[in-house]
């Protein structure tokens, strides 16, 4: 475990072009070399013709250096659905996926390898946290699926598809536990082109398992980025245990934090729910949910628990899960039912590291992976 290299998407564009300077070269060179990784989603020298061979290599090592090698690529739903797994400097691997639609791609991106949450559902909360991502190696993720889309598409016309349109912070990792590079994450992947990517904030979900703090800095922030709360559990009692680090901040702070979040950004909040059964899906659990949410500027996606071989849990019986959307809605609180895109590649985030490190997180758990996101 090591700080990865510096990479100029850890830098804002002044930034960079100071580190440019500093390395004797003119400053616009940094608006090219900018323009390279965010337009053209390249890190090549030999792509960077409008720069002098000599300087493109001495530029690119400093600046460019390679955070992400391919570890292994999953894809199923006819191509639509990618996960790719990637091995960093120091040889910690994290997970991403890309997901088509028809109208859009949504990419579900880590923000730290492991997590340290110890959601006893999750794959990765079983593993515990190797460390935080650096903004430049979330970003790199994102970057990755570009140059994958353009690849699909040379040459080709753009379409509501052939760039990332959404990004979610889903995949493996505590979000506002690793703030400062998420944010710096946020900025780069909205910042307008050559600084960053030039993707709506409001095309960003955060998702958080509800670290109260950091919610309320986020607030403070004046960002545009949808949140998601991973409730999992309308009670205390029960989220004690599917979310630990509830011990520390109460259902009614969380939600409390939610809603200040919705109040300052006008944005709807996103509550998570896997559904686990005979565990958080019993209706007076579905009405506690409808009665707290009720009124506020919210939408609950519940998560059929990812099936998994050897857990203690799974996912709801259907009638069950219906009985849970219909209470939930009989509250006028807008409610579905999350597409569960990919399990057929191991869900996701979480799971494939597993596979390739062979750890084993033991056998009740061993398996629990996120979902990916939708909506
Ligand atoms: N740490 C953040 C973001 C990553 S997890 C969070 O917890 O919100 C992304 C989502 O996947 C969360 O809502 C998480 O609760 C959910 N998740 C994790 N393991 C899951 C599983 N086995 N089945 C269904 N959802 C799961
Ligand atoms: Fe961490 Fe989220 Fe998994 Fe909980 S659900 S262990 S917070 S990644």
């Amino acid at each position: 475990m090591s700080r990865p290299p510096r990479h100029l998407a850890d830098l804002e564009l002044a930034e960079r072009r100071e580190a440019v300077a500093a390395l004797g070269e003119r400053a616009f060179r940094a608006d090219q070399l900018s323009r390279h990784y965010f337009a053209r989603y390249t890190d090549s020298p030999d792509d960077m013709t409008d720069l002098p061979v000599g300087v493109r290599t001495a530029l690119t090592g400093e600046l460019l250096p390679r955070l992400l090698t391919s570890e292994r690529e999953q894809a199923c739903d006819n191509g639509a659905t990618r996960k790719m797994l990637w091995r960093l400097h120091d040889g910690a691997l994290v997970e991403s996926v890309l997901m088509k639609y028809p109208d859009r791609v949504t990419m579900c991106v880590s923000s730290q390898a492991g997590c340290g949450m110890g959601c006893p559902f999750c794959a990765t909360g079983q593993a515990g946290l190797t460390r935080n991502l650096s903004t430049a190696e979330i970003v790199a993720q994102v970057v990755a699926g570009e140059r994958a889309l353009a690849a699909d598409n040379p040459g080709g016309a753009p379409t509501s598809t052939s760039r990332v349109s959404n990004i979610v912070f889903m995949g493996m990792g505590e979000p506002l536990a690793n703030y400062k590079s998420v944010l710096g994450a946020v900025r780069r992947f909205s910042d307008p082109v050559p600084s960053g990517l030039g993707i709506s904030q409001r095309s960003l979900t955060v998702s958080t398992v509800g670290l109260v703090p950091a919610i309320r800095r986020l607030t403070e922030e004046k960002l545009t980025v949808r949140l998601a709360v991973s409730l999992h559990a309308p009670d205390d009692e029960a989220r004690d245990e599917l979310v630990p680090v509830n011990r520390r901040w109460k259902v009614a702070e969380v939600l409390d934090a939610a809603w200040d979040y919705a109040a300052a950004t006008g944005r709807r909040i996103s509550i998570e729910y896997a559904l686990i059964r005979d565990v958080n899906d019993q209706g007076w659990r579905a009405d506690l949910l409808g009665r707290l949410l009720a009124g506020h500027l919210v939408h609950v996606n519940l998560i059929p628990l990812n099936p998994t071989p050897g857990s203690k849990w799974t996912a709801s019986r259907p009638g069950v899960q219906e009985e849970f959307v219909r209470r939930i809605a009989d509250h006028g609180v807008a409610v579905t039912v999350r597409d569960t895109r990919g399990r057929e590649i191991d869900g996701a985030c979480g799971q494939l590291a597993a596979t390739v490190t062979g750890r084993s997180v033991g056998p009740a758990r061993r398996e629990g992976t996120h979902l990916l996101p939708l909506a």
